[in-house]
């Protein structure tokens, strides 16, 4: 009950739609250090994906990526490692984060048996309940590819762009087999359950380019999970659905709209989405402008994307520049909602430039270092005496 006053009162809303919205399963809870309340009616949160590759494993930049994630006001942590030692990896990041903490557990059962088609169910399983003793949160499970979408998905630009996805993909071509989390996703709720984990319910077939944007084999694994949400709930499980991608911009609502409906109002997570495929280098702007939208149209959490999407591992500058793009989308989105709280910040914000108060201005901005090394002076320089707010300064209230 307190992490229900806790995150009633982040939000300011009332204990009893935090209550009401977990009931009818529109909102989740994602435990950790700091919980935070995800879905209708609620700010939209902002996750920040770290994690080493094979080619970059230095357990002391993860640390800093997400020392610098958490500073930069990230609401969650995923741990998407696949170089190194991960449960050691993993393990270490969560010793030094406050934050609902996340992972892909198909990723190191994936690495342990050496190769994706060699995987087995038991290894899945034996990691997801691994990952959540270790007090995991929350975890992307990609139980909604089914055989059946294989071939459609196939005559696309790119088949598959989910790197959890496309292990699942390559275990069902070559074992002719249906993909084991859907067959046995009863199997993966009871240890759910178990741990009060929340089950992030993976898009393997989302969009990576505008080309295969709400095609038949997105909407096909959509439906899937739609009806894997619905047996999450019944059985006292919380989910997410995680959603595009790559989608144009007059997609995005109809999108956004088609989750929430198939998906009985689930709580819908983003990554981006990314609305041109043309400017690497600058994806955390390309993914601010489709996330804007779709927390607009209503998407409840939107996972970051750093400028060296498409390019390469990101670096800890990188992290910064993703979670600030991705909360600019966040609170832009959040106006559109009709948050208030979060629509007096602006309020709070025009009063103190017109005042020229650089402190207070500094304490509202989404990134605050911008205003940091100033020493009490003007730090803007752009006008000197000719300062509008000079010339003509706003009626005292
Ligand atoms: S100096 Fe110019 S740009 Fe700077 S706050 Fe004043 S009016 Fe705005």
């Amino acid at each position: 009950m307190r992490q229900i006053e806790f995150i009633a009162e982040n939000e300011g809303v009332d204990p009893d739609f935090i209550i009401n919205g977990v009931k009818n399963g529109t909102i989740v809870i994602l435990n950790g250090g700091r919980p935070c309340g995800v879905g209708k009616g609620l700010r939209t949160k902002v996750n920040a994906n770290i994690g080493t590759s094979p080619q970059r494993i230095s357990i002391k930049e993860e640390l800093k990526k997400l020392s610098q994630a958490i500073f930069s006001g990230a609401d969650t942590i995923m741990d998407l490692s696949v170089g190194g030692n991960i449960t050691k990896i993993r393990r270490m990041l969560m010793d030094d984060c406050n934050l609902p903490f996340g992972t892909v557990p198909i990723y190191q059962a994936a690495k342990s048996c050496g190769r994706p088609e060699k995987i087995t169910l038991s290894a899945i399983l034996e990691t997801i309940e691994e990952q959540a003793e270790d007090g995991v949160n929350f975890m992307t499970i990609h139980a909604g590819i089914t055989s059946n979408l294989l071939d459609i998905a196939e005559k696309r630009k790119m088949p598959v762009v989910s790197r959890g996805g496309s292990i699942i993909w390559a275990w069902m071509r070559k074992n002719k087999k249906e993909n084991p989390l859907y067959e046995n996703f009863d199997k993966v709720l009871k240890i759910a359950k178990k741990y009060d984990l929340c089950l992030s319910l993976g898009d393997s077939l989302r969009p990576g380019c505008l080309a295969d944007a709400t095609d038949e084999a997105q909407i096909g694994e959509l439906i899937n999970l739609g009806d894997l949400a619905s047996i999450a709930r019944e059985a006292g499980v919380s989910v997410m659905i995680e959603g595009p991608g790559h989608l144009p911009l007059h997609h995005i609502e109809a999108n956004v709209k088609m989750a929430k409906k198939i998906t009985h109002d689930a709580p819908l997570y983003l990554l981006g989405p990314l609305v041109t495929d043309i400017a690497p280098g600058y994806d955390h702007i390309t993914s601010a402008i489709g996330g804007a939208l779709a927390s607009w149209a209503g998407a409840d959490f939107i996972c970051y994307v750093t400028p060296t999407e498409h390019l390469g591992l990101p670096k800890e500058d990188d992290v910064k520049l993703g979670v600030i793009a991705a909360k600019i989308a966040a609170h832009a989105g959040d106006i559109a909602k009709g948050i208030q709280r979060e629509r007096q910040q602006d309020d709070k914000m025009a009063e103190a430039r017109a005042n020229l108060n650089w402190k207070e201005q500094g304490d509202i901005a989404i990134d605050p270092t911008k205003f940091w090394g100033t020493d009490g002076k003007e730090p803007c320089s752009m006008c000197g005496n000719y300062c509008v707010f000079k010339t003509v300064p706003p009626k005292k209230a």
